[in-house]
């Protein structure tokens, strides 16, 4: 059996985070294309749709979507960030009149910045991951692999509102897109809960969404007993780990992630692949080693579905980076060979 691996490159680099440098690194975008093209020579490169926000719009709120586009377009240094204000609805009497009152409004936290790249790179993203999922769509369930190399992440932001970072939900556009053509698994295996994700689906029974993550972040979602609204009962899995979990609690919650994927029989696969689960990064909360990533790989790949893969996080200059990313794909390359 063949499959043909592609990726959607972003049309720009993206630059590093202005404000926070130690905190959305470009080079887990870098190191996962080059452990891809690595573990798979003749993959092709997709040319990426217009990044005119049209991708974004499938899944985010068009209020939001044209703050994004105003963020893009906006001359370097030209935004003050706020700072000490988050938007909570008792607090809000106006609408912002400003964009650093739409910055507050439009974002949960204080350390995600849309700055002009940090925009642009959203934009990309989203267009790359749209473009992705048309073209695994056009296959026709064929064995086949996108890689979306996305930055910045995507799987925190919600429809209306951004934040851990994330500005759209990358994720979700993908698997919106390919839910079209039938059911569709989406399983985060980054270290902290896909919150945005599980919101842009949570009352869609057609598109599962589990994720796998250390206990904590962002405190108010990522609990066991959220599985899916009224319409979709089941429809959500999340799998908290105690901090400090290391591989074997890792490897049974990847076992009911995967057994519950199967029983939902789902025509595509979305993995938001993060690296941050690595004992090295993410603040340590999880403890997997470089290895595990191989295991990783080989178990989902051994679902045999058409996947399209988007990055997510990463939040240093870690060599495990390059190297979860080598021991990853070469894993999955083995896997489908
Ligand atoms: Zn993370």
């Amino acid at each position: 059996m063949s499959f043909n691996p592609v990726f959607a490159e972003m049309t720009e680099p993206y630059v590093e985070h202005q404000e926070f440098p130690d905190l959305v690194y470009p080079t887990s975008v870098t190191a996962t294309l080059a452990a891809f093209r690595r573990a798979f020579p003749d993959a092709a490169r997709l040319v990426p749709e217009t990044d005119d926000g049209a991708a974004a719009l499938t899944v985010h709120a068009p209020g939001y979507v044209e703050f994004v586009k105003e963020g893009a377009g906006r001359p370097e240094g030209a935004t003050k960030f706020p700072l000490n204000v988050i938007a909570m609805p008792e607090l809000r009497v106006s609408e912002p009149r400003t964009f650093e009152g739409r910055h507050i409004q439009y974002f949960f936290d204080e350390v995600t910045r849309a700055t002009p790249a940090v925009c642009q790179g959203a934009l990309h993203s989203a267009a790359a991951s749209h473009q992705g999922a048309r073209w695994l769509a056009g296959r026709g369930g064929d064995p086949a692999m996108v890689l979306v190399p996305c930055r910045p992440p995507g799987h925190h932001a919600l429809p209306a509102i951004g934040g851990g970072l994330c500005l759209f939900a990358n994720a979700a556009i993908a698997a919106r897109e390919l839910s079209r053509d039938g059911r569709v698994a989406v399983l985060d295996i980054d270290q902290d809960h896909g919150n945005g994700t599980q919101a842009a689906f949570y009352d869609d029974p057609s598109v599962l969404t589990v994720s796998i993550h250390a206990e904590g972040w962002p405190h108010v979602a990522g609990f066991a007993e959220e599985t899916g609204g009224p319409a979709a009962p089941g429809a959500n899995l999340n799998l908290p780990l105690p901090v400090g979990s290391g591989f074997a609690a890792y490897e049974a919650a990847l076992a009911t992630a995967l057994s519950a994927i199967g029983r939902f029989a789902p025509k595509y696969l979305v993995l938001a692949l993060g690296y941050d689960a690595h004992q090295e990064q993410g603040f340590g909360l999880l403890r997997l080693e470089v290895d595990d990533f191989a295991v990783l790989a080989d178990r989902i790949a051994g679902l045999r579905l058409p996947t399209l893969v988007t990055t997510e996080g990463c939040y240093g200059y870690y060599d495990s980076t390059a190297v979860a990313a080598t021991r990853f794909f070469d894993a999955w390359a083995e896997r489908w060979r």
